[in-house]
């Protein structure tokens, strides 16, 4: 029987954890802890021998049953580039003290305000910050969501915090706010029937091109003269942003790509193909956000959300710009794929490179990461 070794081994160890924090949850011995970025089972013990909970808990060894689970929870349409979906609009706070809180339109923010204050949920699973470094965190109250605002770029097992969320705190109800392999992951564990998740019941999914180490970050802002505790705020475009005491900055992307998880560079999932209903930026004017409300709970819970006049709404117009966005990135996830899987069968750098017809700094840093 497959056990944590064979987790570490082909998962952790080959880089390719996406630090859901679902083998943490799963443990029914909590061995598992999150440790300098990654899940970790510090020492052997007994109870270890004959159980594979954790291995079974991993979404990233059973990539290909997506599609199985993407067909029994989003049964109709046609998938396109950035998945299937009931509807697509912009959308923006009309609250001043979101606004001022909040990454883009502040609609994760105001929506998950109101289903708690409607009752349709009663807690929600998000990410906070020490500083800058993500911290996930159950949050039960208006001020609790709102002090988890703006994106935080740097990896958090959030789904750790489902087992307190439920057996601590009493929640039933609950909201997960993730990236996409964040939903990948819970829709995988409700797949596989792990009872806690069943206790979450909504899914907001945040689009993403890719994500950065939050110390090798640290780092890169240090190069620039910059102490990352007194930047105000990061964004990134076809640029990486930072937004300090009044300014902006912006600097090329290549310069944080050597801060991109390794997990990143081989993930093809954009716009949260699996979440009720899916947030980001691209696609809408500076200060609104896109949202996609792709099934039945998630267009119950929004529809009702728009008419309380707590935001406001209008139709999205670059919907080009969100798909040729989406189908890079699915592009780039394949081509590494393909890369390490050449690897695999012994090729050198440069001969995948030419194989691939790409450069071989490409593959190098693809295959390298961090
Ligand atoms: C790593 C990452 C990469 C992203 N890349 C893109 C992109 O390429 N294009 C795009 O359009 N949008 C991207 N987004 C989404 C975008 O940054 C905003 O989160 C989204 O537009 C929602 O804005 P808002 O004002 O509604 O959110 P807010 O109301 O400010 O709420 C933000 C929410 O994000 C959650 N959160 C913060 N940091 C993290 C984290 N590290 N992991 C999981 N959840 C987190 C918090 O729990 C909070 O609920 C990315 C987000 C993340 C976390
Ligand atoms: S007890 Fe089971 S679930 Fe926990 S670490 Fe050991 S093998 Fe994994
Ligand atoms: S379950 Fe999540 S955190 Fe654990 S090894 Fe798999 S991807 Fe990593
Ligand atoms: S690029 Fe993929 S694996 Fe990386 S944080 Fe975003 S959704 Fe997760």
């Amino acid at each position: 029987m497959p056990s944590y070794e064979d987790l570490e081994a082909q998962i952790i160890d080959s880089g390719i954890c996406t630090v859901c924090g679902a083998c943490i949850l799963a443990c029914p011995n909590s061995h598992i802890k999150f440790v300098d970025g990654k899940p970790k089972r510090p020492k052997r013990t007994l109870d270890c021998v004959s159980c594979s909970t954790c291995y079974d808990a991993c979404y990233m060894l059973r990539r290909g049953l997506i599609q199985d689970i993407e067909a029994s929870i989003l049964s109709w349409g046609e998938k396109g580039s950035i998945g299937i979906y009931k509807r697509l609009l912009a959308a923006r706070t009309k609250e001043q003290s979101i606004e001022k809180a909040c990454q883009d339109g502040g609609i994760v923010t105001s929506l998950l305000i109101y289903a708690l204050n409607e009752n349709l949920i009663d807690g929600a699973l998000v990410v906070g910050r020490d500083g800058w470094m993500p911290i996930a965190f159950i949050a039960k109250t208006r001020g609790e969501i709102i002090s988890s605002a703006m994106t935080k770029y740097g990896t958090t097992p959030i789904l750790k915090e489902l087992r307190a969320a439920v057996v601590d705190h009493g929640l039933s109800r609950i909201c997960l706010v993730g990236s996409s392999c964040h939903i990948q992951s819970i829709r995988y564990l409700q797949h596989t029937s792990l009872p806690l998740a069943s206790a979450i019941k909504l899914t907001i999914g945040l689009f993403c091109r890719e994500n950065y180490e939050y110390h090798c970050m640290q780092g890169k802002m240090r190069e620039r003269g910059l102490n990352i505790e007194e930047i105000d705020k990061f964004d990134v475009s076809e640029e990486f942003n930072v937004y300090a005491s009044g300014k902006k900055l912006s600097f090329p992307i290549t310069e944080v790509k050597s801060c991109v998880p390794k997990h990143c560079l081989t993930c093809d999932d954009f716009a949260s193909e699996l979440a009720d209903i899916s947030i980001g930026s691209d696609g809408s004017p500076e200060g609104w956000s896109t949202v996609i409300v792709r099934t039945e709970e998630g267009e119950k819970v929004f529809s009702q959300f728009e008419t309380s006049e707590v935001i406001e709404t209008k139709p999205i117009h670059n919907l080009d710009y969100l798909k040729e966005i989406a189908d890079r990135k699915r592009e780039k996830g394949k081509q590494t794929r393909d890369m390490f899987s050449l690897r695999e069968e012994g090729l050198e750098k440069k001969d995948i490179a030419v194989r691939l017809g790409i450069t071989e700094e490409r593959v190098s840093h693809r295959l390298t990461g961090i």
